[in-house]
């Protein structure tokens, strides 16, 4: 495994690789690495010759009163556990290396997917995301990048903008990693104090038993009403639940497949979580 910090490095590294045809994977991450991460690894290792993990905390996607300074920053330890799922190279660049020292004068804005859920309380995040997941795309050129379902509206927004662009690339979405008690994975889980860590995993526990309530023919409306009860009794913030198609459009009865969103904050840490509920007629 080798670790790259220049764009330069990067391309010279792949420049063979590309010469013989190999397939290319690639994985954008924060850093911060948890299973969560390494499964998308795993998931390249198996669709892939080459697997380049990306690890930039991305300045752009985060709002003026968000955790960018505080973000957690562990390349070290990073990079021996992707030594362990077969990363082939990491590519940690600067924030110079990759936005230079020239005002950016282009954006990668998309519409109506981002209108809402995350993108409410984050404006601009998602142009953000669209605009490093572009710059890398470009600088990496893989066929694959995995992308996790933990972050579901980002996902649909890059497989938005791959299509719209004719981006030569292949978005693979992978299942949530959740811990033993449910709890999505995820780098901000580390912010928990530990009795909030021990109430986070209501979360997960509302959707599951929202879907049962769903398979039971109790209204959507309602079963959306329980969550946010269930959550705020718990001293969760709530910041937005809702049911949505599989494209992100909303859905005012259970008459097809959904997804589940829930966005909440426990103490300082907003936390994000979906589930997919099947519609068996
Ligand atoms: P991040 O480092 O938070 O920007 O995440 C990098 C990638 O890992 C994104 O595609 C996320 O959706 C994905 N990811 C983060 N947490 C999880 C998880 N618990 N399960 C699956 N994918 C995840």
């Amino acid at each position: 495994m080798k670790l790259e910090t220049t764009i330069q490095g990067l391309c010279a590294s792949l420049k063979s690789a590309r010469a013989e045809q190999k397939i290319i994977g690639f994985v954008p991450t924060m850093g911060n690495l948890h299973q969560g991460h390494l499964n998308l690894v795993r998931e390249a290792r198996k669709k892939c010759d080459v697997v380049v993990v990306s690890i930039f905390v991305n300045p752009i996607q985060f709002g003026p009163n968000e955790d960018y300074d505080s973000y957690p920053r562990t390349l070290e330890q990073d990079s021996q556990l992707l030594e362990t799922v077969g990363c082939d190279y990491i590519f940690a660049p600067s924030v110079e290396q990759m936005y230079g020292n020239k005002p950016r004068l282009t954006n990668i804005s998309v519409s109506n997917i981002t209108a809402d859920l995350c993108g409410l309380q984050r404006p601009g995040h998602f142009d953000g995301v669209a605009v490093v997941v572009t710059k890398l795309f470009n600088i990496v050129r893989p066929d694959y990048a995995f992308f996790g379902e933990k972050d579901y509206q980002q996902l649909a927004v890059i497989r938005q903008f791959v299509r719209d662009l004719n981006m030569p690339i292949d978005v693979v979405g992978v299942p949530i990693a959740r811990a033993e008690d449910g709890l999505a994975l995820s780098s901000r889980n580390g912010y928990l104090s530990e009795e909030n860590r021990q109430i986070a995993p209501m979360i997960y526990k509302t959707l599951k038993n929202a879907e049962q309530e769903l398979l039971q023919a109790k209204p959507l409306d309602e079963v959306l009403e329980s969550i946010k009860v269930a959550l705020t009794g718990a001293g969760f913030i709530v910041d937005y639940v809702e049911a949505r198609s599989l494209e992100l459009q909303k859905v005012e009865t259970f008459n097809q497949d959904v997804v589940l969103f829930v966005a909440a904050k426990i103490g300082a840490t907003r936390l994000i979580d979906n589930l997919q509920v099947k519609y068996i007629s």
